[in-house]
């Protein structure tokens, strides 16, 4: 569980902030909810033979002796949410949340205990339309946190539970012959979730997998319907994709359209974004038949790549621009007021005020460390004349003197530039 220093905060308020603004552009609303929920709603919804719950999640006994569980991902919090205060009925939902999800997994790079997650769900929508939307809205993302070309996506269809149900027989029948070659999670997985061998990187597994059956021979009508119509529509978008027969995804509540944005850059954690249809789930937690599609992206890994590529722009950075000085205890109390008329002024502009008192140079070196492009000098020449000196701090430039009245649009004109 990683502490997120000040030097890291602006690369988070960014990809938060530019989250944020491509959700709102798209209509999707926020929703907040409790880090902590009952233990029971993660096994019914994730379910109980998959890695998370198996073992990775963190449960607890409260005072009261009921399981809690830390949430390992939004989408169950998030329909406990929307169908306890009757968001679901009759209605479609375009929502999102964003915050910490917590599984006890091998700290790796790109894989912590505490991590964050960008989650949407989109409720009451069956068709491949909104499924279209989603990805499209992620590619938007990418763009605007200049990842573009940066990630690729793969997409698939799993079908309804009763076309996985009759490959999951073949695949299992298939794999029991060469049961010996399997790697040992796979044999285990082969009564547990057979599905989720698809997925394995073991070699001699990879090798088996090549002449298994593939789950396209039993999709169901309507999924290769849904899922032929959801590929015209990203083509229709421009939006670039593989079909990855192969990708399943983990947990068990998924059906029809899955798919995963994926980064070559960082090595095997290379999923940034992944997510699918859960048109069961709705139900299977006690509500309406409710159909549902939603992705969760991994904000520590869009960090990680951001930084690998080094596209984090300019302006993402903890640099004050003025720094305003006070030299001696007459100038504090005008340098305040002075501080204050210039955000104002200059409403996106970082002013900070001295404080801690200190010689002339021992100001002038905080302000030189602020990172700020001005400093403004306020001691008791300035203010007997009502000027102060307004010193460049990133150009070979010399201070002038200005009017206070003049400063803010001094200021603001020289940012122009
Ligand atoms: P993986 O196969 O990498 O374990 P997952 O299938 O468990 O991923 P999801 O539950 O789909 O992942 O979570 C969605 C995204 O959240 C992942 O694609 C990834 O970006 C991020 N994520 C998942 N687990 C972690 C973790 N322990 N640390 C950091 N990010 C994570
Ligand atoms: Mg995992």
């Amino acid at each position: 569980m990683n502490d997120i220093l000040p030097e890291q905060t602006p690369v988070w308020q960014f990809v938060e902030s530019t989250v944020r603004k491509v959700l709102a552009q798209y209509g999707y609303q926020e929703i907040r909810m409790p880090i902590v929920e009952q233990t029971d709603l993660f096994k019914r919804s994730i379910g109980e033979v998959t890695d998370i719950v198996e073992k990775e999640m963190y449960t607890f006994e409260d005072r009261n002796g009921d399981s809690l569980t830390l949430r390992p991902e939004g989408t169950a919090g998030c329909v406990r949410a929307a169908e306890e205060h009757g968001l679901l009925f009759n209605q479609t939902r375009r929502l999102w949340y964003t915050g910490p999800m917590f599984r006890h997994e091998r700290p790796q790079k790109g894989r912590y205990r505490q991590f964050h997650q960008i989650g949407v769900e989109c409720f009451g929508m069956a068709g491949p339309d909104i499924d279209a939307e989603l990805l499209i809205l992620t590619a938007r993302l990418w763009k605007e946190l200049g990842l573009e070309g940066h990630t690729r996506l793969e997409i698939n269809s799993i079908g309804t539970s009763e076309a996985r149900r009759a490959y999951r027989e073949a695949l299992v029948d298939y794999l029991e012959q060469d049961k010996a070659g399997l790697d040992a999670d796979s044999q285990r997985r082969l009564q547990t979730n057979p599905l989720r061998i698809l997925d394995s990187k073991n070699p001699s597994t990879r090798k088996i997998l090549e002449g298994a059956p593939s789950l396209d021979d039993y999709l169901d009508d309507e999924s290769r319907i849904h899922f032929d119509r959801l590929r015209e529509l990203l083509d229709a978008a421009g939006i670039n994709y593989t079909v990855n027969p192969a990708l399943v995804r983990g947990l068990d509540y998924y059906g029809k359209t899955v798919f995963e944005w994926i980064t070559d850059s960082l090595g095997a954690q290379g999923t940034v974004c992944a997510g699918g249809r859960y048109d069961g789930l709705v139900e299977q937690l006690g509500g309406k038949p409710t159909c549902a599609v939603g992705f969760a992206m991994g904000v520590e890994r869009l960090i990680l790549l951001l930084e690998t590529l080094e596209v984090i722009p300019d302006h993402v950075n903890n640099n004050a621009d003025v720094y305003v000085t006070a030299m001696g205890e007459s100038a504090m109390a005008p340098a305040f007021a002075l501080a204050e008329s210039l955000r104002s002024a200059l409403v996106d502009r970082v002013v900070v005020s001295h404080c801690g008192g200190g010689s002339f140079k021992s100001q002038m070196k905080k302000a030189d460390r602020s990172a700020a492009r001005y400093a403004v000098i306020l001691g008791e020449n300035e203010l007997a004349n009502g000027t102060v000196g307004l010193k460049p701090l990133r150009a070979d430039e010399p201070q002038r003197e200005v009017l206070q009245s003049e400063l803010a649009s001094v200021l603001s004109e020289a940012f122009k530039h």
